[in-house]
């Protein structure tokens, strides 16, 4: 079979992002999916088997996220598409009223699952789990997604991994990308084409081409020029320096247009963050904030960690963060208890710095939607 590009203008859909106010590359912005509009910047916590780790719909809610993400890797291994469908979607399975974003399953693919064999059709790789032989494709990915009941829904990719990889294989993993990129967009156009326009899901093309200027250059005009609600950026975050990944940042910032979201994938440390918003990304999603508190840790004003489980904090009355508004805080969970319980395996410990961690990045998305 031969794919060849078919570079698609734009469509309206492309206005359901709204600029309200830019200001030193800061956009401040909203965006309307089919259940609901949401402010931007974002971080949108990982709900990565379909509920964001050891925590409730509510105590995520009360953390101020607005999107919740779902991993269409782990969701289509257990239980399968087919299952939260019958039980009504993601939406009624996990008792989330508000926007779902399902990723593409690529980077799971890539990352976690043993890949046999990629080939212009897709990815061929074994459920870690059980020792099946899966296979996913652009088209597949599709399916799965709209079958979840994503609001926001990213086209299927080919993941570069930094590690051996070579200039070669980034410019295989790019061009492929831009391939299935259309593939994706046909089959979501296909499948969605019964829907109003109030109805359809979005959905993002995904930008590649490594730590190489000119292909992430290339990458972001393609994605650009196609028909997609928002451009994602991906492989980032990887495996790269700081230095590399700010670098890349701030290249691509003029590069921009101003119409759609920009979402960068994977991205969830304070720090990145900031150089992100401060270059036009507008959504952010990661693991890091449920997964750091899980082993202790915490972020303080300033952007700066602690750690819980240190003995100096056995007698320790003051709370995380005095400055913080998170349920944890102004409760008055004290850091000798938070470490105690860490310390005597109780999950309560990390769920109570989950909301923590995720409420600090909440915070600081505020902190740049509310400049003036
Ligand atoms: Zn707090």
């Amino acid at each position: 079979m031969v794919y060849t590009y078919l570079v698609k203008q734009p469509t309206d859909s492309t206005s359901v992002f709204k600029l309200i106010n830019t200001k030193d590359g800061i956009r401040q912005g909203s965006l309307k999916t089919r259940v609901g509009t949401v402010v931007t910047p974002t971080f949108m916590p990982d709900g990565t088997r379909g509920a964001v780790k050891s925590l409730s719909p509510q105590q995520v809610a009360d953390t101020g996220v607005q999107i919740v993400l779902a991993n269409t890797y782990h969701l289509h291994l257990s239980p399968g598409e087919k299952v939260i469908k019958s039980l009504g979607g993601l939406h009624a399975f996990a008792n989330r009223p508000g926007p779902i974003l399902t990723d593409s399953g690529g980077f799971q693919v890539f990352s976690l699952a043993h890949v046999n064999k990629i080939t212009e059709d897709g990815v061929t790789f074994r459920d870690p789990v059980n020792g099946d032989t899966v296979f996913l494709s652009p088209e597949i990915s599709m399916q799965i997604q709209l079958d979840l009941g994503a609001d926001m829904m990213v086209a299927f990719d080919d993941v570069t991994a930094l590690d051996a990889s070579g200039r070669g294989r980034t410019l295989e993993a790019y061009e492929r990308t831009h391939r299935w990129l259309d593939r994706s967009i046909a089959e979501f156009q296909r499948l969605t084409k019964h829907m109003s326009a109030d109805e359809r899901p979005l959905l993002f093309g995904v930008v590649q081409g490594g730590l190489d200027n000119d292909l992430r250059k290339k990458s972001l005009e393609l994605v650009q020029a196609s028909a997609v609600d928002g451009i994602a950026i991906g492989g980032l975050s990887v495996g790269e320096s700081r230095q590399e990944l700010y670098d890349m940042l701030r290249f691509l910032a003029p590069f921009y247009d101003s119409d759609r979201p920009h979402f960068l994938l994977g991205v969830g440390d304070p720090k990145d963050m900031r150089i992100g918003i401060e270059n036009g990304i507008d959504m952010f999603d990661c693991v890091l904030p449920t997964r750091n508190a899980r082993h202790g840790s915490a972020w303080i004003t300033g952007d700066k960690k602690i750690q819980l489980t240190n003995a100096k904090f056995a007698k320790d009355t003051k709370v995380i963060d005095p400055k913080c508004d998170c349920y944890t805080c102004r409760e008055g969970f004290s850091l000798g208890f938070l470490r105690h319980q860490f310390k005597v395996g109780e999950p309560l410990a990390g769920s109570l710095v989950s909301v923590h961690n995720i409420r600090y990045l909440q915070r600081l998305c505020e902190e740049y939607r509310n400049l003036k």
